[in-house]
């Protein structure tokens, strides 16, 4: 079997495109621009590379884009502060806190003291709570790209088998809870699980959110199974002609022998990646449209 291609690229941009023409809906209809602050603490080089590729997407939709980088020295005070004023602010309706944070910050303070209706990562723990029951909350960027995925693919997905390998708060349990409510059977693995392998054996729908390159086999996959690799990991690709390092990414699959047994697969690049901002724009989006208790555009959350 060859596996179908999942292409979260172009998920994403149809993603975007939704969430834009919406955008521009509030903005005729009812004089509301939605606006998404990204606070950035440090010079984490990837983190940089995130905000920015955050912030240029959110303004290709439309909406506003603030984004206020800190000192990797600032105080937590000083960061609280700031979110305090974002939560008081009403033209931002999303604020993002790059994570991870310098370690001398409280990662679950600082998330804990956004306003939960402006959280779109979903991280707090009121949208924890309210996912893990069934309410409606924000819910985590990637798992809800991955979901949204896994749905268009398979339609419903009730009944399906699923197995996670991770269980993570930002992936791995988000992504349980979403499949749960989906009525798929849902094992979460992870570091101490026996006998992965056979584990993942079972499953009709795999979720890999591990960090180790290239980890998951073709031969640990049921045939026609599909497979989500949230993964992102970069590996030595050998060396360049002027002697510096190559690198590569690669994700949690080993894509090669995988689509050759899976039913489908979605690749690294160009597979959750994409999904994960887009979904971060519509997340900003509903988050905006719940504020000023307007109806929800549909498909863009759970
Ligand atoms: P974490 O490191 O927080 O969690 C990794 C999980 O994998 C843990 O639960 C760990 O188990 C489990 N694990 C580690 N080794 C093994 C193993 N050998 N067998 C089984 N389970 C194992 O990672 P995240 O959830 O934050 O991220 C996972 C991956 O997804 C990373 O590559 C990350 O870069 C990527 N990612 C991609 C995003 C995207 O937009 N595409 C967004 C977020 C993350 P235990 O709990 O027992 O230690």
């Amino acid at each position: 079997m060859t596996a179908t291609i999942i292409d979260g690229k172009a998920f994403a941009a149809s993603v975007r495109e939704k969430v834009q023409a919406h955008v521009a809906h509030l903005k005729a209809s009812h004089g509301i621009v939605p606006g998404l602050a990204v606070v950035l603490v440090g010079e984490d080089p990837a983190s940089q590379v995130y905000v920015r590729s955050k912030g240029k997407q959110t303004v290709e939709v439309g909406m506003k884009s603030v984004e206020h980088k800190l000192d990797a020295d600032t105080a937590e005070a000083d960061l609280l502060a700031m979110i305090k004023d974002l939560n008081a602010d009403d033209s931002i309706h999303g604020i993002l806190v790059q994570l991870p944070l310098p370690g001398h910050l409280n990662e679950d303070l600082v998330i804990n003291a956004i306003e939960p209706a402006k959280d779109v990562d979903g991280f707090h723990i009121s949208n924890v709570g309210l996912l893990g029951t069934g309410q409606k909350s924000m819910v985590p960027c990637t798992p809800l790209g991955c979901l949204m995925m896994l749905r268009a693919h398979h339609g419903s997905l009730s009944g399906l088998d699923a197995v996670i390998i991770g269980r993570s708060n930002i992936v791995g349990k988000p992504m349980a809870q979403l499949l749960l409510g989906d009525s798929c059977t849902v094992t979460i693995a992870h570091s101490r699980t026996k006998d992965l392998p056979d584990v993942v054996r079972r499953a009709d729908i795999v979720v890999a959110a591990v960090g180790r390159a290239e980890m998951v086999l073709g031969d640990w996959i049921k045939p026609g199974a599909t497979v989500v690799d949230v993964g992102i990991n970069r590996i030595d690709a050998g060396t360049k002609e002027d002697g510096s390092q190559k690198t590569r990414l690669v994700g949690d699959v080993d894509f090669a022998s995988v689509s050759a047994v899976a039913g489908a697969v979605t690749p690294v690049p160009g597979g959750v990646g994409p999904m994960t901002i887009a979904c971060l724009l519509a997340n900003t989006l509903t988050a905006c449209c719940r504020a000023n208790s307007i109806a929800e555009p549909e498909g863009l959350t759970v």
